[in-house]
């Protein structure tokens, strides 16, 4: 099957292709001529719907998109859907990175067990008809005390899976990476879910 990929980042792009390709999934890039959406739905679901449905229905195939947000249990959920914007509209990650290290010591969050955080991916694709497919993929893990590493993107200096040795994302190789993170979790089971059809 054919489908557009909503997103224009060409790191997610490739990692995306990384896991549909191999499972028979042909990717077609984004036609420059649709334009961004706002992404101003309250959930990860509805922003990666307003993605996937932008392109469906400009270009008359399915397309497939994604959102992730970063849920910290001693913020009460927060950044979530906000994570790119946690520090403002136009925030730089370093600046999102420090915003939520000042939220955790404003809360007295300084111990291992009170900095429990999961990564959380909704991926989906939405046909022309309307029709959805819709799976995510967590991962748990928590904060560290100070940002560790050099690769990645976002939040990844801070975030340490529980399946990991201990180091955090920005410390590991990407397929290190993504054979435990959120999105590598999220479109595995959009493969599968694609192939059981
Ligand atoms: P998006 O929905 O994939 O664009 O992600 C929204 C925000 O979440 C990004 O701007 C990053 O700050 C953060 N984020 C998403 N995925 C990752 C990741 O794999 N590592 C670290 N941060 C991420």
């Amino acid at each position: 099957m054919r489908l557009v990929v909503a997103s224009a980042n060409r790191d997610k792009v490739d990692e995306i292709a990384a896991i549909l390709e191999p499972a028979g999934v042909e990717l077609e890039p984004r036609p420059d001529s649709v334009p961004d959406v706002v992404e101003d739905a309250d959930t990860l679901e509805g922003n990666a719907l307003l993605k996937a449905a932008a392109v469906a229905d400009a270009v008359g195939e399915p397309a497939v998109a994604d959102d992730t947000g970063l849920e910290v249990v001693a913020l009460g959920g927060a950044p979530g859907v906000r994570s790119a914007r946690y520090a403002g509209e136009d925030a730089s990650y370093a600046d999102n990175v420090d915003k939520l290290l000042a939220e955790l010591v404003a809360v007295g969050a300084t111990t291992v067990d009170r900095r429990r955080a999961r990564f959380r991916t909704v991926a989906l694709v939405r046909w022309p008809d309307g029709t959805e497919l819709v799976v995510d993929g967590v991962v748990d893990g928590h904060i560290a005390l100070e940002p560790r590493g050099e690769s990645g993107f976002g939040y990844d200096p801070l975030f340490v899976p529980d399946d990991g040795d201990g180091r955090t994302f920005a410390e590991m190789a990407a397929a290190d990476k993504h054979a435990v993170s959120h999105r590598g979790r999220a479109f595995r089971a959009l493969a599968e879910a694609l192939a059981a059809r």
